[in-house]
């Protein structure tokens, strides 16, 4: 094992997070096991003795960025070493998943390449890594100790991980599924997180028991395919995400209940009349339909057409008419025509998003949409994304506008930047920030909307409602 510290004096990791929010997750699970081996956070890579790079691989130049970040750590280990000290650096998620070896080769300094279903063995790869870096002391150069895990362990991490420690603002993630089978042209997520997966449900129903104990008061279920569990029951029957949602909602303490990120072809009839049942499910749905057009969907091989898509939300809004949805959209993929583009507007136009996360294509290295013929040119991606934005844009404004006047539950996680403000949440995910004690931070307090951006909203905390929430 790794040395814990005897002397007082605390390690410390720092921890980078790239992308979405299962590494939000897996971060804080990389933290929690390392807290047994003595690392506090640290709030910069100077102030670290270890700094992880929780990174994402579905951008392009996605891990540019992260080789362009190891420079500078290489330059900071390469000062510390010069001073008799030393920075341990790992890379973690879908780059050091994807990379592999090649990370190592290309920057030497990097000790550690660990991939998303490995990190329950961090504590052995800084064990190993110590040992490596003792035997490099004597010299001058400055590579790292390169200990790779990037495998798929037939054990699951999830048995591995130490209980969760907390929730930031009331508000805790949950990792129940990982990985996906579905293979979309564009995507690298099955060949980094691997085959679907999902917990079994007593370990997910006793990991919510535990973060409402530590303090949540929501939870965030997450996973690349969340719609897709499918959990091994005790009685050995099989969960779904709905059945999961109704048990988890019946724990008590749980005043939210989100999932993220969903897939069109998994929204059984039971997950969508759950929306209109469970209080606790929030009136918010992130359902990525990434293109209007039938001909594009079935090139990037989404198995679902425009018209099931349509038909979800139509039923997911006769059962919960203020359902606020979200989407991903990509735009420019191989063979696209104006005509397939316009079907992407008119769909955005009929469905009317509250908010929406859209991207220009981009080459996945692996993915067989990288090689397939007719790829547009960067200026009618730019032109096209430019259109799309500004319509979701204009959306997204008039959704937060037409709250303007309600007072909402709104549940306040973080302070704002200026003295004062805190910043919050409403159950349609609009951020909201307002005038307020510190102590609120973690609560929930009906809040008055009073000017709605594209954005946000500003609000003012409704009077008697501090004493409420006290
Ligand atoms: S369903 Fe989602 S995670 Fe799976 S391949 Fe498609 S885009 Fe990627």
């Amino acid at each position: 094992m790794t040395t814990v510290p005897t002397d007082g004096k605390r390690k410390h990791v720092f921890i980078r997070t790239y992308g979405c929010q299962m590494n939000v997750y897996d971060s804080d699970r990389m933290a929690d096991v390392l807290r047994p081996l003595g690392y506090a956070l640290a709030s910069a890579p100077e102030q670290a003795d270890l700094v992880v790079l929780n990174t994402c691989h579905i951008r392009e130049h996605a891990s540019e960025k992260v080789y362009s970040e190891l420079g500078r750590l290489r330059d900071e280990k390469q000062l510390r070493r010069a001073e008799g000290r030393d920075l341990t650096i790992a890379v973690a998620g879908c780059v050091a998943q994807a990379e592999g070896e090649e990370i190592v080769k290309r920057q030497p300094a990097v000790d550690i390449v660990v991939g998303p279903q490995a990190y329950h063995r961090l504590p052995e790869l800084l064990a190993e890594a110590e040992r490596k870096a003792a035997v490099h002391k004597a010299g001058k150069r400055v590579p790292g100790a390169g200990v790779l895990d990037t495998d798929f362990p037939a054990e699951s991490k999830f048995d591995h991980l130490p209980a969760p420690q907390g929730a930031r603002g009331g508000s805790a993630f949950l990792s129940i599924q990982e990985g996906c089978d579905k293979f979309c042209t564009f995507c690298v997520v099955p060949y980094t997180r691997g085959a679907e997966y999902s917990r079994p449900a007593a370990a997910v129903v006793a990991e919510a028991r535990q973060l409402v104990a530590n303090g949540a008061i929501e939870l965030t279920l997450l996973g690349q395919n969340v719609n897709a569990y499918h959990g091994e029951a005790a009685d050995g029957s099989t969960w779904s995400l709905a059945r999961l949602v109704r048990e988890i909602a019946g724990i008590d303490g749980v005043a939210r209940l989100r999932y993220t990120t969903s897939h069109p072809r998994d929204m059984d009839d039971d997950l969508i009349a759950a929306h209109g049942e469970v209080p606790a499910l929030m009136p918010y749905l992130h359902l990525p339909v990434q293109s209007g057009s039938d001909r594009i969907l079935e090139a990037m091989n989404r198995r679902h057409g425009r018209d099931l898509f349509l038909g979800i939300v139509d039923r997911l809004r006769t059962v919960r008419p203020d359902l606020a949805l979200s989407s991903d959209f990509i735009v420019g993929f191989p063979g696209e025509s104006d005509s397939d583009f316009d079907d992407t507007m008119r769909l955005i136009e009929q469905v009317g998003f509250a908010s929406a996360y859209s991207f220009k294509y981009s080459r996945r290295p692996g993915t067989p949409g990288s090689s397939m013929p007719d790829q547009l040119s960067e200026s009618v991606k730019s032109a096209r994304l430019a259109a799309l934005q500004s319509l979701l844009g204009e959306q997204a404004r008039v959704f937060n506008v037409s709250k303007v006047g309600q007072s909402v539950p709104v549940l306040f996680a973080e302070p704002g930047r200026k003295p004062g403000q805190i910043i919050g949440k409403t159950p349609w995910l609009q951020s909201v920030y307002a005038e307020g004690p510190q102590r609120l931070i973690g609560r929930i307090v009906e809040t008055r909307l009073i000017e709605g951006y594209a954005n946000s909203l500003a609000g003012e905390i409704v009077t008697g409602a501090y004493e409420a929430a006290a």
